[in-house]
């Protein structure tokens, strides 16, 4: 340590670095719907941390399993060999998602949940001998992860500017916001089902035999807040399918009850090929992720492979015993609490509520789905995302943690918040717009 300042060296994610360093914002503790500062003042969390922390804060249960598993065995691969854990959660997992979605791929994020469920889709075309179809298609203002694979399919610009063009064979179909419609829609908007026949475009394009696999998010939350119109998810699904193309739905964030079920698939009655999850997997207690795959691609890849390795992927961590641990202890968090089912009752009220923001100062859209909200806000002249970004700060000076992505406060609080909270919420951001330039 030669005079080197203590906040310089963790070069933090999709940080401001050294506005940070200036003026930091650091945690210290969390319990429930709170994280406390370490000056000992307790911050109201409607992020669920980023998204992920789906029963609240350091929940014993949890807690507990990941203590005795790291007493009990730390580590042990998955390569060739295993451990109980692993196969106990993806067992659970396939009877929550979908029924014909019953192989579980464990990963360490989100990031790679979305690589892995990209080349499982390359291999599966591979073995079912289309191995002209290497082409992916994402969406605009899609979010899928910081990998490679994912940030080439994703459609956020910033973070595709450096580093989008890696993956040769990449197509993007149009995002669906559009606040001339569908302005202010509580739950779907009505307008824009018929933007999913935009795939048909692509398709007359590139040619159906080029392309392997279609991914979305079916509520697209990190691009700000995007509710898939009525009918849009069922039509890709359908020209989907007349093409032999995968459909990979990305529910890293809408996985395991964000939206008032196990899935958003589940929920909107649209099955993909391919789920990916993380987040609230584990509560967000330990890194985790996975790409649940259908019994059809499993089967058809190790058929390929009679012999051998049946997939030449995977990581040192897949299926890591603290991980397995805690997701399994999430899952019966869930199921004990009945806690999708307490999102999907709750989020009637969260509906109310956000939507009573309509005459705010500066509000010009609001869109919510289960417990997710994005609250737009008109930009200020020239300064994109300065507004919001000045909110999320007063907010956090005051002792509610929110979310800013652009100009749209994205809110997804705990499930097992309560209406008080939710009011104390809603109360805090008008307050803090009526003073906000
Ligand atoms: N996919 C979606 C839909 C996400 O929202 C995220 C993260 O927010 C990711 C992938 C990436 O997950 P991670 O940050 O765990 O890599």
């Amino acid at each position: 340590m030669t005079g080197r300042n203590s906040m310089d060296s963790f070069w933090m994610p999709f940080t401001d670095n050294r506005a940070f360093a200036a003026s930091p914002r650091l945690m210290e503790e969390a319990e429930g719907m709170y994280y406390r500062k370490p000056d000992g003042r307790s911050v109201l969390d409607s992020t669920a941390g980023l998204w992920c922390v789906n029963a609240g804060h350091c929940r014993p249960k949890i807690v507990e399993a990941i203590q005795r598993q790291a007493a009990k065995m730390d580590y042990a691969p998955t390569f060739q060999m295993g451990h109980r854990l692993p196969f106990e959660l993806a067992s659970q997992i396939a009877d929550l998602f979908p029924a014909e979605l019953d192989h579980v791929f464990f990963t360490n994020s989100g990031s790679e949940a979305v690589d892995t469920a990209l080349k499982i889709a390359l291999a599966y075309q591979r073995s079912i001998g289309q191995g002209t179809r290497t082409r992916l298609i994402g969406r605009e203002k899609g979010y899928h992860g910081t990998n490679f694979g994912g940030t080439a399919v994703g459609g956020i610009v910033n973070n595709r500017r450096f580093f989008g063009s890696n993956y040769a064979g990449v197509d993007h179909l149009p995002h669906t916001l559009n606040t001339a419609e569908a302005a202010f829609s509580r739950g779907q908007p009505k307008w824009g089902g018929h933007l999913a026949e935009e795939l048909e475009r692509l398709v007359a394009l590139h040619g159906a035999d080029t392309i392997a696999a279609v991914i979305v998010e079916p509520v697209s939350c990190s691009g700000g807040v995007l509710i898939p119109p009525v009918g849009y998810l069922e039509k890709l699904r359908e020209i989907t399918r007349k093409y032999g193309i995968l459909l990979i739905f990305d529910e890293v964030i809408t996985g395991f009850g964000r939206v008032g079920a196990a899935t958003a698939s589940e929920l909107f009655n649209v099955t993909p090929d391919i789920i990916t999850c993380a987040k609230g997997l584990t509560n967000g207690a330990v890194p985790m992720g996975a790409a649940v795959i259908s019994n059809e691609i499993y089967n058809a890849v190790l058929a390929a492979s009679p012999t051998g390795i049946d997939l030449f992927h995977g990581y040192t961590y897949s299926g890591h015993p603290l991980a397995a641990a805690a997701g399994l202890a999430a899952l019966e968090v869930y199921r004990e609490e009945g806690l999708f089912q307490r999102a999907a009752e709750m989020s009637v009220y969260w509906e109310e509520a956000m939507h009573s923001l309509a005459d705010a100062p500066y509000v010009i859209d609001i869109r919510n789905f289960g417990m997710v909200c994005g609250i737009e806000l008109a930009p200020r002249p020239d300064e994109p995302g300065a507004r919001a970004l000045s909110i999320f700060r007063t907010c956090f000076e005051e002792d509610i943690l929110i979310r800013v992505t652009g100009d749209i406060i994205a809110l997804s609080p705990p499930l097992i918040i309560e209406r008080e909270q939710i009011d104390q919420i809603v109360s805090k951001i008008r307050d803090v717009l009526m003073r906000t330039e």
